[in-house]
């Protein structure tokens, strides 16, 4: 028997081992990773582990004894290198590992700096444990920082940067903060808030190099020549679907590994869920021209995860659940409900340090947008779970009463 293999032991291979037992199944269950820390939660990464809030038990998603209590076998620090589809196994350094189910949880990696001086010292990438640890450490000393990209974690990154005094400037290329996740009304409030805390931004600038001295980084200089002198560079442009492997071995991969409303590849006895994944959702009406996002966040990777193990314990169903995310920035946290895109109608809602943007695609609710007002976050996601429908001139009008139609 060989039973279920999950490749990938992070936030979604992880859930897809819990829940297969959580679910009854009673087979033989492998979790492979090729990192050496117990799974762990990324997200404090960029905000309490680098702040230096939490320590690295804090992340941990469960304790050592709930693997072996749980008859899940851990395989940390072994690398995957192929999956031969035809004889049921992967292929390690250390050996072959057979399954008769494979659950493709290989996640994302940074996409990396396509400019010279990207691999000079003191340039930085997050994704991993080890990534945030070389990060904490070189901010102790840092007096100036540069972020390349103001997304995500690039902006957490420099709330806790500038809250520890260090001088910060964001770059990016789009005219604002998240321009592809967020709308205009919410990037604005955020682009103030980092202002206010004394970061800088450059908005409209493309990245020419990261300059050095000694094999260190000294700063960057821009396309159109301004030179930024910083010892600390943290470029956040982005990720890249660990597909390759999928890709290797026949499997449909464009942009994430494809996978059916079941989480299921072409090969019945291969799944793939998380971050790496690409799967057909309502919620991409309007946002794709086929239907299929991939998602990268928490509730993605743990619902995947769910829905997976329901399936192999015997329990089909396809996969529907509401996306939602967050990000802490400084004192300031931002919901997300949906799955909103540019273009998208905004309705504002709330007063000027507490509100919630309404993005409506053709007519229809896509996603609301909340920041410091998570009551509005909980009545978005039970409006999107209930497909209540919402007008905009019912979201724009304060006495409208939305928490009532979410019940
Ligand atoms: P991962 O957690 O990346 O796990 C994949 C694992 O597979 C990794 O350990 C990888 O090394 C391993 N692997 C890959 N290839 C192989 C191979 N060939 N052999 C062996 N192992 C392999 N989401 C939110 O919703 N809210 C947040 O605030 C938020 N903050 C974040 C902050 C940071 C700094 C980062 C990096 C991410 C954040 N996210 C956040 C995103 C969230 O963490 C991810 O969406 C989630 O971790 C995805 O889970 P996953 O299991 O699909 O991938």
């Amino acid at each position: 028997e060989a039973g279920v293999v999950v490749l990938g032991a992070g936030q979604a291979g992880f859930q897809a081992a819990a829940s297969l037992r959580e679910a009854g199944f009673a087979g033989p269950l492998t979790l492979v990773g090729d990192e050496t820390a117990l799974p762990y939660q990324r997200p404090p990464l960029s905000k309490a582990y680098l702040a230096g809030k939490t320590d690295a038990e804090g992340l941990a998603l469960r304790p050592a004894a709930y693997l072996d209590e749980h008859r899940i076998g851990f395989r940390p620090g072994l690398v995957a290198e192929a999956i031969d589809r035809a004889g049921r196994r992967l292929l390690t350094g250390d050996g072959p590992v057979h399954y008769d189910h494979l659950v493709i949880a290989t996640g994302a990696r940074n996409r990396p700096l396509p400019v010279p001086g990207a691999d000079l010292a003191g340039v930085y990438q997050l994704r991993g444990l080890a990534d945030a640890d070389a990060l904490k450490a070189a901010l102790a000393t840092c007096r100036a920082a540069i972020v390349v990209g103001a997304g995500f974690i690039g902006l957490e990154f420099a709330a806790v940067a500038a809250a520890r005094g260090v001088d910060v400037t964001v770059i990016e290329l789009a005219d604002r903060p998240m321009a592809r996740a967020v709308s205009p009304e919410t990037a604005a409030f955020f682009r103030g808030a980092h202002e206010a805390a004394g970061v800088r931004f450059r908005f409209g600038a493309g990245l020419a190099a990261v300059e050095g001295r000694d094999g260190r980084t000294s700063g960057v200089t821009l396309a159109d020549g301004t030179a930024l002198p910083a010892e600390l560079v943290l470029v956040g442009i982005g990720v890249l679907p660990n597909q390759e492997i999928a890709d290797r071995a026949g499997l449909a991969v464009a942009d994430g590994v494809r996978v059916d409303a079941f989480l299921a590849t072409e090969d019945p006895a291969v799944s793939a869920i998380g971050d790496c994944a690409r799967f057909p959702t309502r919620f991409a009406h309007g946002l794709s021209p086929d239907g299929t996002v991939r998602i990268e966040s928490v509730q993605n990777a743990i619902d995947q995860g769910r829905c997976l193990a329901g399936r192999l314990a015997g329990r089909p169903a396809p996969y529907a659940a509401v996306p939602w995310f967050w990000s802490d920035q400084g004192p300031h946290k931002l919901q997300i409900a949906g799955l909103g895109a540019p273009g998208d109608i905004g309705v504002r809602r709330g007063t000027e340090a507490a509100f919630s943007v309404f993005r409506f695609r053709d007519g229809q609710l896509a996603a609301v947008e909340s920041v410091n007002r998570a009551g509005d976050h909980m009545v978005a996601r039970r409006l999107f779970a209930a497909g209540t429908p919402l007008t905009p001139d019912q979201a724009a009008d304060p006495s409208f009463d939305l928490k009532a139609l979410a019940i």
